[in-house]
This record gives structure tokens, sequence and C-alpha cells, in this order.
């Protein structure tokens, strides 16, 4: 399972993959181009997205992780943001 998800940096607006745990509000990366430190905010559409689709991911894997424990009956909850 591809656990990466692309954030655009904004100060060069180049792509880049970063692991979707160490993606989460108000966290902090490094660019891979020009190492600039990236505060993740909401308030970056590109980095909004980035946020949503690193949640999305770790609720699949929380998902997988509950239906190996509880195999069988897995019906995690869905989380969806709008
Ligand atoms: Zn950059």
């Amino acid at each position: 399972m591809d656990d990466k998800v692309k954030l655009r940096c904004p100060a060069c607006t180049r792509i880049f993959s970063e692991v979707a745990s160490r993606i989460r509000d108000e966290a902090q990366v490094n660019c891979r181009n020009c190492n600039k430190l990236i505060t993740l905010t909401t308030e970056d559409p590109f980095l909004r997205r980035a946020l949503k689709a690193a949640r999305e991911i770790r609720a699949a894997k929380d998902a997988a992780v509950h239906a190996a424990i509880y195999s069988g009956v897995a019906s995690a909850p869905k989380r969806e943001t709008p």
C-alpha cells in the first residue's frame, strides 16, 4: 500500500512526496528541493488536499489494523470530512 502523499512546496512550487504519518495539521516538513521548512496549513489549497489525503490513508491503515485484530467483523467507521 502506498502511504506517500504528494506535497507542493509553497516556496519553490515543486512537488515532492512525504509519508502520510508525518503529514498532520500544523506539522512541519522540509522541502526535498529547496530544503525550506514548510508548516502544513489548510490555508494553502495544495497542502489542504495533501492533509486530506494523508488523513484518508491513516484511516485506511487504522481500518486494516482493526480488521486484522477483529477479523471478520471489520466495519470501520468512515472518517469523511468535507
Ligand atoms: Zn521547496
